[in-house]
This record gives C-alpha cells, structure tokens and sequence, in this order.
C-alpha cells in the first residue's frame, strides 16, 4: 500500500480512481471526509490522497494519471507512423504525407 499521488478536490479524485480502476490498478481514496474540517487543519492535509494497493502498480499507475492529467489522447501530439512527422493533436491526418492517425499505434 502505497500514496500514488493528492488530488487537488475531490472530483478530480474520483476521476483518478475511475481512469486507474478502468486500467486495472487497485486504488483507494483517503482522506475524502476530512474536507469538512478544512478551517481547522491546513488545507493541503484535507486534500483527497489516491493511494495504490499494489506498490508494484506504481509505474503504471503514474503513466496512467499523466495520461488522464493532459486530458483526451486525441489531445495529444502523434507522430506520423509512415514518414515520422509529428503532429499536433487536433490533426487526423499527416500534413507531410496523408497518412492517417492510427490510433492502435499512437506514441
Ligand atoms: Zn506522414
């Protein structure tokens, strides 16, 4: 059992959880009844904390979230799998060469 990372509210916690749960990684969220005393208790100690189940997770867990952070892929830079261009992440189609995005084979 291990503290992956704290989440800025608790709906980005619930985020995290569903995108790591989808991927597999056992997660659990603390620390998600203490905003009621936020006041009392400095606020970055009441902040929801994702922790792993499975340190070995950590990894994956933190490729997971830093894919879910920088939001959709289709957001994402992608390199052209037929000349190795690289595009901005709003483009569906090679300008270079007309090769369209595959998305099985995204880097
Ligand atoms: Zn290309």
């Amino acid at each position: 059992m291990k503290k992956l990372t704290r989440a800025p509210n608790l709906i980005t916690a619930h985020h995290w959880m569903n995108v790591l749960t989808t991927a597999g990684i056992a997660c659990e969220l603390h620390n998600r009844y203490l905003s009621g005393a936020m006041g009392e208790i400095p606020a970055d100690q009441c902040a929801p904390e994702i922790w792993i189940l499975d340190d070995r997770d950590e990894a994956l867990a933190t490729g997971v979230l830093d894919r879910a952070r920088n939001g959709p892929a289709n957001a994402r830079a992608w390199r052209c799998q037929h000349c190795g261009e690289w595009l901005e992440g709003q483009f569906t189609v090679c300008w270079q060469c007309g090769t369209a995005r595959d998305p099985l084979n995204d880097e």
